[in-house]
């Protein structure tokens, strides 16, 4: 049978790794929603967006035309350190489930940050240095991306401030030492440096902070110093658009062997993994050549596809950002303290918004008990130690896999595997101590932070 042809890894050669990354937006016919300059509900333009971000990520960010945009070689040859990532066929796992489908992941967390961030990273930081700038700014929450960045910064000498989240950075020491021996400042965040830290401090005494605070802090940051600009992790059409490589590369290695998947799974906080993973098949479907079922795993605590609503918000809690139309929480959205399995963004990426809400891709959300349930049987299984937003697209897998199993039908599915959990052992640690959580916000709670939402549109 074809199966025993196909190898447990499928690797690509380096003259089979993309050499453009695929802009999806030049294949949707109903683009996403333009953002919006706050002070004039005007569509923010090139000049406006400049100030904050870098001019090449602007141009990127904005391009609807081009569906291919070329990946300078200085990129290429930083990939081609760490890249191709394997796709892997998880026999051990379909054998151990008793299931007909056919499991396959694609595994993005054999680099030092250890998830897929470092695919974006080194982009943004190129351009950076392109533009000739002293450094960057931005947040980290979890810490992935803020250490993909330190990176990425320190192979092209510029200077990174990173605005860590403050319960992270109290939970995470190690993470923040692994930025700084890359050469990145860490501050936690809210923090007395800004004015918009102190004014958050000033209203919420105590607070351990949020994402979307830290990023206010570092656009502050930015805009505030000469030669700086603001880059960010996720949620963005740009940092999509880098991310597409997940999914070129994922593409390649499947058709090499006549593999068409039927499920493609991925985990979404801002949307990135999912959004690059799937971009050359959702290409397919939006140009009618092919159809797929495409799943968004959330965590049932930070619900936005699932139980937000599509309308224009803040991209961050001091507003300082463009208002983004996406599905959302509402920017003064923070899942609830013991929350531990990432995902923790309040709003998702315009671009998977638009494509959710014109019915291409489904959303689930799943309770994280149950993803470290399913974390910890991969681990045991496979070998890999996931990290908690990569085990979201894990249970899921396995469940679709389980379905395959009542019914007998021999699907393929196709999962990202985001990264490795090895700074998450607070987290891993509560569920083997057996005090771990769920807690999924009711529809009082939300609510509130709906009713705050701009009124636009
Ligand atoms: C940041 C991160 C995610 C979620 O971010 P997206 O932008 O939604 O992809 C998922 N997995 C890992 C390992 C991460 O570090």
């Amino acid at each position: 049978m074809a199966n025993e042809k196909i190898p447990y890894k499928i690797y690509l050669e380096e003259s089979e790794m993309p050499k453009a990354w695929y802009n999806i937006k030049a294949d949707m016919k109903k683009k996403p929603a333009p953002l919006l300059n706050p002070a004039t509900g005007k569509p923010m333009t090139a000049e406006e967006l400049s100030a904050v971000f870098c001019d090449e990520l602007v141009a990127q960010e904005l391009d609807e035309e081009n569906a291919y945009i070329e990946i300078p070689e200085e990129i290429r040859d930083f990939y081609k350190m760490y890249r191709p990532a394997p796709l892997v066929r998880a026999y051990c796992l379909e054998k151990k489930l008793g299931t007909p489908a056919k499991i396959y992941y694609k595994f993005e967390g054999n680099n030092t940050s250890g998830s897929h961030k470092l695919n974006s990273a080194i982009a943004q930081a190129y351009y950076a240095k392109k533009q000739g700038l002293k450094g960057v700014t931005t947040e980290t929450g979890a810490g992935q991306w803020g250490t993909a960045l330190s990176m990425a910064c320190s192979y092209f000498d510029l200077d990174c401030k990173v605005f860590m989240v403050k319960c992270s950075y109290e939970q995470k020491p190690f993470r923040r030492e692994v930025m700084r021996t890359y050469g990145a400042s860490v501050t936690p965040s809210p923090s007395t440096e800004t004015e918009v830290g102190k004014k958050i401090l000033k209203e919420h005494p105590g607070t351990s902070g949020s994402l979307g605070c830290a990023i206010s802090e570092a656009v502050e940051t930015a805009v505030s110093n000469d030669g700086y600009r603001y880059v960010l992790g996720s949620v963005l059409s740009q940092v999509l658009l880098h991310q597409s490589v997940i999914g070129l590369e994922t593409k390649t290695a499947l058709d090499k062997y006549g593999i068409k998947p039927d499920i493609i799974i991925g985990c979404a906080g801002g949307g990135s993994n999912l959004g690059g993973l799937i971009a050359p098949f959702m290409g397919e479907k939006l140009r009618g050549e092919a159809d797929y079922r495409i799943i968004a795993v959330e965590p049932a605590s930070c619900p936005s596809l699932t139980r937000g609503v599509y309308a224009y918000d803040f991209c961050d809690t001091g507003m300082v950002c463009p208002l983004s139309k996406m599905y959302t929480l509402g920017s003064d959205f923070i899942p609830s303290a013991n929350h531990a399995g990432g995902l923790r963004y309040h709003g998702m990426s315009s671009v998977l918004s638009e494509l959710y809400d014109q019915g291409l891709m489904e959303a689930t959300s799943v309770k994280q008990t149950e993803v470290f349930e399913a974390a910890e049987y991969f681990a045991r299984i496979e070998g890999i130690l996931p990290a908690p937003e990569s085990s979201h697209a894990i249970r899921v897998a396995i469940d679709e896999a389980l379905k395959c199993k009542q019914t007998g039908e021999e699907k393929t599915i196709v999962f990202g595997l985001t990264g490795t959990g090895y700074f998450d052992m607070v987290a891993y640690e509560k569920f083997h101590d057996g005090i771990m959580e769920d807690y999924i916000p009711t529809d009082e709670e939300l609510e509130i932070y709906r009713k705050k939402l701009p009124k636009i549109g």
